[in-house]
């Protein structure tokens, strides 16, 4: 029997894992591999026109492999590690890429809760049997795959505690704008429109073109954005908003990014909050925020990254000395 995994939506943030429990489990596996123009004109056709980019590749992903594969991957994720909830498309991917009856040869797509060991584990091993695997490999690739997960958070921590150690990046991060040679900027959006270089068209090769440098914040695995998360009414209900308001706060408090750039994807309903949040927070500091879709030009954002380039060197060099 042959599996693809699409390479897309949370893909790249659980990649370690991923891999790591499809290896264990010696199954002929199909990875979709980078989006592409193909992908995407195989989502577009396929995918109801109210979606967003992020879902139509997805669904360009699945057609791709159901060409290839006997089953596709297509998780319904309900819960994430931090127990926080996710946008609805995610509990409700097999229905919104399921054309037919080809919901029928969708995998892993019973509910899953990121947040509970004993039932993550229960589901993947009850939906794993279809895949003609004995039970106790299950079990051992799911165990593999959790020592994976650990094993990123112990190299990240590791990697952290050197830096501090060296005094690396610590006289980097609190140097004041003035003080670089160019600006930064944080980085923020949904995982999946930062890490797929064909949906936001390169953007991170733009800004270092352009002499930008880029951070992203902490491993979101990892950071507890807790402290950046007080003053609100109340908790955050979602997981990007958790983690690109707290990004955002973080870095802003660090005083080591001369702006802000948001990738957001065109009619994204999470996002209409998420960054009308980040801006009462931050006042007049810089920010920039690119929509996508699958109609977005490379010209459009290059003028408007030239543009928010401008406008961090005027500030770095000018605006600072004003009495
Ligand atoms: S959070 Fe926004 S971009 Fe992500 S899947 Fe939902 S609607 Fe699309």
């Amino acid at each position: 029997m042959r599996i693809g995994i699409p390479e897309a939506l949370l893909f790249q943030r659980y990649e370690p894992i991923i891999r790591t429990f499809f290896n264990n489990l010696e199954v002929d596996v199909v990875y979709s591999g980078p989006s592409n123009q193909d992908i995407l004109e195989r989502g577009i056709k396929n995918c109801v026109d109210e979606a967003c980019l992020p879902m139509k590749l997805f669904q360009g992903h699945v057609s791709k492999l159901e060409e290839e594969c006997d089953k596709v991957v297509v998780p319904r994720l309900m819960k994430c590690e931090f127990g926080d909830s996710i946008c609805p498309k995610f509990s409700g991917l097999p229905e919104l890429v399921g054309k037919g009856n080809s919901q029928g040869r969708f995998i892993f797509s019973d509910p899953l809760y990121l947040n509970d060991r004993a039932k993550l584990e229960k589901t993947v091993v009850k939906q794993g049997k279809q895949l003609e695997v004995p039970k106790e490999n299950l079990i051992r690739a799911f165990r593999a795959a959790e020592a994976a997960m650990n094993i990123r958070k112990a190299v990240y921590r590791a990697e952290a505690d050197f830096a501090g150690a060296a005094g690396m990046g610590e006289s980097e991060e609190t140097k004041k704008p003035g003080e670089r040679k160019g600006s930064r900027v944080a980085l923020l959006g949904h995982p999946y429109n930062i890490s797929d270089s064909f949906a936001n068209r390169n953007l991170i090769n733009k800004l270092k073109r352009l002499g930008i440098e880029v951070v992203t914040g902490e491993d979101p695995l990892e950071k507890d954005f807790s402290m950046q998360l007080t003053g609100l009414m109340k908790a955050p209900y979602w997981m990007f908003y958790r983690e690109n308001f707290g990004k955002a706060g973080a870095l802003l408090e660090s005083g080591s990014i001369d702006g802000i750039l948001y990738v957001s994807s065109f009619c994204c309903g999470t996002d209409s909050v998420i960054i009308e949040m980040i801006k009462s927070r931050i006042d007049d500091f810089p920010m920039l925020v690119l929509k996508i879709d699958e109609h977005t030009a490379e010209a459009g954002i290059d003028t408007r990254l030239e543009a928010f380039s401008e406008l961090l060197e005027r500030r770095r060099y000018h605006e600072a000395h004003l009495s």
